[in-house]
């Protein structure tokens, strides 16, 4: 795909460049990056991308919908799911209790945490654990080296004294599961910012236009204002469809007014309404293939 030239001005805030546009304009991905989104263009000013980038970016990734998506497709999509998993929580179960843990690294690692006032620490770190808590407690160097042999030869899931009254067993540990129960649904700002963008794209400057309604969606995206009546969101997770590796944006056409639709990992649909904007377009869609990264624009009749 040709890079697409960049608009006169920022596309969130109007803002126009004062130097040349290549120091103004930062790379914007339309269907946020840590989604694997490909579409680039260079449309938002610096403090609007990083604006983007903190929220949308950061949010995206965390949603339950779009981690059981990537979970379903990770034969398929390797990379994308390390990256959308690096540093998401996840949950193990080990001595008969739930306990916190992290991806990290393409690993799942329980997390060391008091739970119900027991301190639980992965094997690799209960030496490190377990020597500090007997430090604090008095014992020296010889006497916790002793602790920690009792405690390594002694049998699985039984409680070995280790010295000033401390006790620690070893048990095995089972993946539960992702923790989805942190995560933020996909903000409704999220496809708003995703079709905005692309309709900025494809429509040029009407979307630019210093009107009441346009600016008032932008307003919304800059602010992360999820209740203006400027926009609608309506998700669907498609039942009849399953996951796939594949992004869409499309423009729906004026139903009776602009209607897109973003639609991830094949399965999860959002459809955009825009109660105060036409657009004079026939309905047209890009769609992304996850596994080759390629991008094709489909034009359909009305
Ligand atoms: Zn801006």
């Amino acid at each position: 795909m040709a890079k697409p030239a960049s608009p006169e001005c920022c596309i969130a805030c109007l803002s126009r460049p004062t130097g040349t546009a290549e120091a103004f304009f930062t790379e914007e991905h339309i269907i946020p990056r840590a989604l694997g989104g490909e579409l680039t263009w260079y449309a938002l000013c610096k403090q609007c991308n990083d604006r983007f980038g903190h929220t949308f970016e950061k949010r995206a990734k965390t949603d339950p919908a779009i981690r059981l998506a990537i979970h379903k497709l990770r034969n398929v999509l390797p990379d994308l799911f390390g990256d959308i998993e690096e540093g998401q929580p996840y949950i193990v179960e080990s001595g008969g209790k739930r306990l916190p843990a992290m991806f990290r690294g393409g690993e799942i690692r329980a997390l060391t945490r008091t739970v119900d006032g027991d301190l639980w620490a992965a094997p690799d770190q209960a030496e490190a654990a377990v020597g500090g808590k007997l430090k604090r407690a008095g014992l020296s160097a010889d006497e916790i080296d002793a602790a920690w042999t009792r405690y390594s030869e002694g049998p699985e899931s039984t409680p070995i004294e280790l010295g000033a009254g401390l006790h620690a067993a070893s048990h095995p540990t089972r993946l539960v599961g992702p923790d989805l129960g942190k995560g933020e649904t996909l903000g409704k700002l999220v496809a708003l910012k995703i079709a905005y963008e692309f309709a900025a794209l494809h429509f040029g400057a009407v979307m630019l236009d210093d009107t009441p309604p346009l600016n008032e969606i932008r307003r919304a995206l800059r602010e992360g204002d999820e209740t203006s009546p400027v926009f609608q969101v309506e998700y669907k997770m498609t039942t009849d469809r399953k996951t796939e590796a594949f992004h869409g944006i499309a423009f729906e056409g004026n139903l009776p007014h602009a209607v897109m639709q973003v639609r991830l990992f094949g399965l999860l649909a959002y459809r955009v309404r825009f109660p105060t904007l036409r657009i004079e377009h026939k309905p047209f869609g890009l769609h992304q293939d996850l596994c080759t990264g390629d991008q094709v624009t489909a034009y359909r009749d009305n």
